[in-house]
């Protein structure tokens, strides 16, 4: 199974695909997971998308792309894959399609989190993770069972994204309006979009999403 978590910064992709992950060993395609990794180990396509994402813009769709590509050569075809913050344009839209088809792949799912824009500024600015597994947490709506305890791996140290501040959050959320919120059309002329509410707790967005993807996700 393909499915694609579509929706602005802060929406809860990460939260969902996660879930996704430990329930049913789908695995998660997140290009700004993989962005952050090139970052962090310092390779070209990181030195060049370093800038572009710390300005909260849209780093080549060339890179991401490419970037998704050998993600999936990395997996073989008998694994469920998760898109998480890609496609963002129409032409990632248009270079997923063709990906997936040299694979033999299809896509089953666009999942829509719906989302009102006020709360996402809120969302992102407490948003956290667990430094060593990246388990994700928020300052008031998801805190570790044990303060300062990742509940996942048990370690104590924390970080946030350099780009998680209000003023790149609302660059990052015209660049959604503005290139990512225009391929939607594209999937729902194929009857494949759902949509969800995303601004329900994380359990019922779970609860919603799991609906959608029913027996296909045993
Ligand atoms: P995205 O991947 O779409 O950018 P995340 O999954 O990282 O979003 O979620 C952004 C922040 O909001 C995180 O701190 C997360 O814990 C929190 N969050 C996610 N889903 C919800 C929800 N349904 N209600 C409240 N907070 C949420
Ligand atoms: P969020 O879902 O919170 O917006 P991501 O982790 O998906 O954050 O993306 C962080 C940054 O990485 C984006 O602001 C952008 O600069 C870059 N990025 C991630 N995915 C893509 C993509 N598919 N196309 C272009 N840029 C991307
Ligand atoms: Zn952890």
């Amino acid at each position: 199974m393909n499915i694609i978590l579509l929706g602005p910064p802060g929406a809860g992709k990460g939260t969902q695909a996660s879930r996704l992950e430990s329930e049913h060993g789908m695995v998660q395609l997140s290009t700004g997971d993989m962005l952050r990794a090139a970052v962090k180990a310092g390779t070209p396509i990181g030195v060049q998308a370093k800038a572009v994402m710390d300005a909260g813009e849209l780093v080549s769709d060339e890179i991401v792309s490419g970037l998704i590509g050998e993600r999936l050569d990395e997996l073989g075809g008998e694994t469920s894959v998760i898109f998480d913050g890609y496609p963002r344009t129409a032409a990632q839209a248009d270079s997923l399609d063709q990906i997936l088809a040299d694979r033999g792949r299809k896509l089953d799912h666009v999942i829509e989190l719906v989302v009102e824009e006020e709360a996402l500024v809120d969302r992102i600015t407490g948003r956290f993770s667990c430094a060593k597994c990246g388990a994700g947490y928020h300052d008031r709506y998801k805190l570790p069972k044990v303060e300062n305890v990742c509940d996942v791996c048990g370690s104590s140290e924390f970080k946030r994204r350099p780009d998680d501040n209000e003023e790149t959050v609302r660059t990052r959320m015209a660049e959604y309006r503005a290139k990512t919120a225009p391929i939607l059309p594209i999937y729902e002329a194929r009857g494949i979009v759902s949509k969800v509410d995303g601004m329900a707790d994380i359990d019922h967005v779970n609860d919603a999403i799991e609906a959608i993807l029913g027996s296909d996700a045993s």
